[in-house]
């Protein structure tokens, strides 16, 4: 059994004065500092398969998998055993290395729908905002236009171009949405509501001859989980490539976690995933659409620092050295984070991705009995195997507006019940929650347990 909560607090709590006097805020990503829920951040020493445990030594059923990267479990000694390996052989060279052609043909070959492969060329970098940053400089380049499209309440990094957000009856005029962000930067890009075709359209009917791109995370899932509508993507591609843009699909977080060729090959292949949680019209030969750029990160560096770009040949050969776009990167194809990642992508095979499914379908729907029995009105948000939880109604948000419509004060007391029981989810009702291969029938089975206390208290909140 966990140790109470309450022991623990003391013990983080001192940590995190000490972190606070050091760092600013105390952590180094804000998600980490419980502002939404309020309480004390956990300060984690070790994590093993389902578990984290923390300075106190109590231990947690983790549903934040590092955010994603973990679908195998934490400290998987395979993986580890990679990166022992590749670590006594030099931690970082700047010179080019096999291993990284081998990533690079991994995710050429695995991201493959009806037998086509729209990843034709791989470039690897370090984080997911790197590889954001890069696609909409290459499409910028690749296309020599300078707006770009992307849709409230999606997360792609935190790049000047990215932090936009709409301004408040000027649909097609960005603000900035963080303070140091210029304003001429954010103007570039144009923020829609998702889920919105006819929003796309009018836009490129206005400017279609000015856009760069539309980026779209491939299933939005920072925002709480908000699946695309059904041929969406398929539509966004339509629409872009009728006007010379690009799509970039941003698959940092689906990438190799929803499947193994992501959510476009979700999409693209008819699977029984794809069927349940996307309306997609059955099974299809042909993909539906092809992205001109994907961006994959998380999963694809196995919990190192590695993220990727990819796409079409001509695309992705306009980068430097052979073409006038610029990237680059001390770290990048780093090999102790290229041996993570083309371990984790070699275990994660059919039987991985059918774990995560049925994790993800037992937990989602325990939590959605345990609110129902609590009288809590909410809805289950599901993509694949990502899933998150929306209160106050039980009707399914489609867009950032309406998501933020929710009694989100009610996950802040579901939060900490759970804490308190050993269970860590996201500290924020904005987050998805991620399950891994290793959660087995003991792991699941204390997140159940705990499940009817927290709904009560997110009824009573
Ligand atoms: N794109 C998406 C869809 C993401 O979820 C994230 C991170 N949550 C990023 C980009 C940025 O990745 P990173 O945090 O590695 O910079």
């Amino acid at each position: 059994e966990p140790t109470t909560a309450v022991a623990s607090r003391a013990g983080n709590a001192e940590q995190f004065a000490r972190a606070q006097r050091s760092i600013p805020g105390g952590v180094n990503s804000p998600v980490r500092a419980f502002r939404s829920v309020g309480g004390t951040p956990r300060f984690l020493v070790s994590a093993q398969g389902p578990y984290v445990t923390d300075s106190e030594g109590t231990e947690y059923v983790d549903l934040v998998s590092s955010w994603g990267p973990a679908i195998l479990g934490h400290a998987h000694p395979e993986v580890v055993a990679a990166v022992q390996d590749a670590a006594s052989r030099g931690l970082s060279f700047g010179a080019t290395t096999p291993a990284e052609t081998d990533l690079a043909e991994l995710v050429r070959a695995r991201v493959v729908a009806g037998g086509v492969h729209p990843v034709e060329k791989v470039r690897l970098v370090s984080t997911g905002t790197e590889a954001t940053m890069t696609a909409i400089r290459l499409a910028r380049g690749f296309t020599g236009r300078d707006l770009l499209i992307k849709f409230a309440g999606h997360y792609h990094g935190h790049s000047d171009s990215l932090l936009a957000e709409a301004g408040s009856g000027l649909a097609t005029l960005a603000l900035p949405a963080s303070a140091g962000v210029p304003a001429a930067t954010a103007a570039l890009t144009i923020v829609l509501p998702y889920n919105d075709l006819g929003a796309v359209r009018k836009v490129f009917a206005e400017r279609g001859n000015d856009i760069a791109a539309i980026i779209v995370e491939a299933a939005p899932a920072n925002m709480g989980v908000v699946p695309p509508g059904a041929g969406f993507n398929a539509a966004l591609a339509d629409i872009a490539h009728a006007h010379g843009s690009l799509l970039v699909v941003d698959e940092v977080l689906t990438g190799f976690r929803v499947g193994p060729a992501g959510w476009w090959g979700l999409e693209n292949s008819g699977s029984p995933v794809a069927e349940l949680h996307l309306d997609a019209p059955g099974p299809v030969d042909v993909p539906a659409y092809l992205p001109d750029l994907v961006t994959f990160g998380k999963v694809v560096g196995g919990g190192m620092p590695l993220a990727a770009l990819g796409g079409r040949a001509d695309v992705m050969d306009t980068l430097a050295p052979l073409g006038p776009v610029y990237q680059a990167g001390t770290l990048s194809g780093n090999p102790i984070a290229v041996a993570a990642g083309l371990t984790t992508l070699r275990l994660a095979d059919a039987g991985v991705y059918a774990a995560l499914d049925a994790t993800a379908a037992t937990i989602s729907s325990a939590v959605s009995d345990a609110l129902g029995g609590a009288g809590v009105a909410h809805s289950v948000q599901r993509a694949g195997n990502l899933f998150s939880f929306t209160f106050g109604s039980s009707r399914a948000p489609r867009n950032y507006a309406e998501v933020q419509a929710q009694e989100a004060f009610r996950y802040g007391p579901f939060f900490h019940a759970m804490l308190d029981a050993g269970v860590s989810l996201p500290p924020s009702v904005y987050e998805a929650w991620f399950v891994s291969a290793a959660h087995d029938d003991e792991a699941i089975g204390r997140i159940l347990a705990a499940l009817p206390r927290a709904a009560e208290a997110a009824a009573t909140a």
